[in-house]
């Protein structure tokens, strides 16, 4: 039977435990939810008493922390960590990562960092097999012993694994000042309810460590619920009673044959000088910076052919229009809107960036849709640039520019010569539109190839008069005709003898109207009066 010890009881039997092995590791398997395979393990102390059983750390470990015996019992898992993975490296078995807990007195312990290292020599275990795990707590009391920890650690190369997220009140805090390679958030700390305020910080959190590039693990995960959730939320890595209690070395070793595994996603490395740290600080000068003289901007992640906003500056949402919050375009799905050729144009473009390291540029059109002005479809000249990038996640920063009234107008003129085209190709006549505001008129391509009239004429119809194509005796009824139309008449035509040669052309006209009814510009064509007709 299990029994708890008492602090006495305690400190005199912890010598002989560690000495006679009392003491061990259990590992508990850190998993990728979405390929299901394993990432590595989190080494977790017991202790079995030859009379009072198996003691959990929670029984324990504070005593020790008081009667200063926390770092040599932590030396002793770590001694044992390194000699299972030196087990595995010597079998046919790939090892994974294991981490380690640092207590935060070890912290205060100098020297303890020189003692590991002497044990990892010992057996010769790289160090990235090996990663570190410490607790937020460690920053209270002072900013500048972890630091130290911390960038030591780092210079030797191991990865350090903050631990316990969430479950101090200055968490984001400390983040923002401790350059940790992993987050550990815990989903005990957000008890139960993911759909509601407990999901909503949740998920705040990883979108904000995806600022500071940090890759997360969901630890305490036992639900599937728990799970899919925080895959939904781009965070696939679990630690918990679904996949796995702790196990012993053996039965890890079993998990470890039977499944696949794969390195956790390296951090992401930022290209640019850019602190994406101070990035996210409302106050730094960075944000300043991007509201204020970037225009409009947007930084997003391209994973897999998926696409999600990380964060935009107030003009962006302005620029897009559409009335749409911040909130709501963060949530939307960037390449919903594309359809197939534009979704192609851009994702090309992010590849072309990838590879040149430069600003690359496009012009796509895309629906977007929002609760104000229902769907409309714009187009967004993007110039973007690569700013950070991990095995295959990439960051990318671009300035926006919403084009669509300049492209609709161009658009409009292409349209009207493509009708242009199609009309004299099918029944060999020769189309013109005419503005009646600025005098111009626009001639189809046949026009401009067989009559030799200039692409764009104006003061119509003045110089196709004067250059004798229209014939001077018809002047005061062509210009009648024109003035008819220009003052609302719908249709209006005429057989006129056009050319030098004056061959009989049936002229017709129709006129457009704006939405207050106003005439805009007729549409004339002139097709040769074929025997028989008028
Ligand atoms: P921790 O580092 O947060 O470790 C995770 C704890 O959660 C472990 O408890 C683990 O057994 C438990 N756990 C894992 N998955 C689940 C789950 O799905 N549901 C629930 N309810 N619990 C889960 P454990 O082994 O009792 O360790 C407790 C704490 O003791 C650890 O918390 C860590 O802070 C400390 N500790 C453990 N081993 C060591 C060590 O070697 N050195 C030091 N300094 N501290 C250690
Ligand atoms: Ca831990
Ligand atoms: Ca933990």
């Amino acid at each position: 039977m299990e029994k708890l010890m008492t602090e006495r009881e305690l400190k005199a039997s912890f010598d002989e435990a560690v000495k006679e092995g009392h003491i061990f590791v259990m590992y508990q398997p850190k998993m990728n939810h979405s390929t299901g395979r394993l990432i590595g393990a989190e080494a977790l102390m017991r202790w079995r008493h030859p009379e009072y059983g198996l003691q959990y750390p929670s029984d324990f470990i504070p005593m020790l922390e008081s009667n200063d015996l926390i770092h040599r019992a932590d030396l002793c898992v770590f001694e044992q960590v390194c000699r299972f993975q030196k087990s595995i490296m010597e079998s046919d078995i790939r090892p994974v990562p294991i981490s380690f807990n640092m207590s935060r007195i070890d912290m205060l312990h100098d020297g303890y960092i020189e003692e590991i290292e002497a044990i990892r020599s010992k057996y010769d275990i790289p160090v990235k097999l090996l990663h570190v795990e410490i607790t937020e707590t460690s920053a209270v009391g002072g900013m500048e012993l972890v630091l130290g920890v911390l960038n030591k650690l780092h210079s030797i190369g191991y990865m350090v694994e903050m631990d316990d997220f969430g479950s101090g009140y200055s968490s984001l805090n400390v983040l923002k000042d401790l350059n940790v390679d992993v987050i550990k958030l815990d989903m005990r700390f957000l008890s139960g309810d993911i759909g509601g305020r407990g999901g909503t910080i949740i998920s705040s959190i990883v979108q904000m460590t995806k600022w500071l590039n940090t890759p997360v693990i969901a630890e305490g995960v036992e639900t599937i619920e728990q799970a899919d959730y925080m895959k939904s939320i781009g965070c696939s890595y679990v630690q918990g009673y679904l996949y796995s209690k702790p196990l012993a070395g053996e039965d890890f070793i079993e998990k470890l044959r039977s499944f696949d595994h794969e390195p956790a996603a390296a951090a992401m490395h930022l290209i640019s000088e850019m602190d994406a740290g101070r990035f996210w600080d409302p106050n730094s000068l960075e944000t300043l910076i991007f509201n204020s003289y970037v225009g409009a901007a947007v930084i997003f992640r391209y994973h897999n052919g998926k696409c999600d906003i990380l964060r935009i500056n107030r003009k962006y949402v302005k620029e897009i229009g559409m009335n749409m919050t911040e909130k709501e375009i963060l949530c939307s799905d960037p390449f919903a809107g594309f359809d197939e050729a534009n979704l192609k144009k851009f994702t090309d473009t992010l590849e072309r960036a990838a590879a040149s390291y430069d600003e690359e540029s496009c012009e796509t059109w895309r629906t977007v849709c929002s609760k104000i002005c229902g769907e409309d479809k714009i187009c967004v000249r993007t110039d973007l640039r690569m700013i950070g990038k991990a095995d295959d996640e990439y960051i990318y920063y671009a300035t926006v520019r919403n084009i669509t009234s300049e492209k609709k107008r161009f658009g409009e003129v292409e349209e009207s010569e493509r009708k242009f085209r199609m009309a004299s190709e099918q029944a060999n006549v020769y189309a013109w539109e005419y503005i009646f505001a600025t005098k111009q008129m626009r001639p189809c391509f046949r026009c401009i190839r067989d009559l030799g009239v200039p692409p764009v004429v104006e003061n119509y119809p003045a110089p196709l008069f004067d250059s004798g194509l229209f014939p001077r005796d018809y002047e005061e009824m062509y210009y009648d005709m024109l003035k008819k139309l220009e003052e609302g008449q719908e249709k209006a035509e005429a057989i006129i003898p056009l050319t030098v040669s004056r061959i009989p052309f049936h002229v017709r006209y129709t006129t457009e109207f704006d939405e207050t009814g106003k005439p805009l510009k007729a549409y004339g064509s002139a097709a040769i009066v074929i025997e028989g007709e008028g």
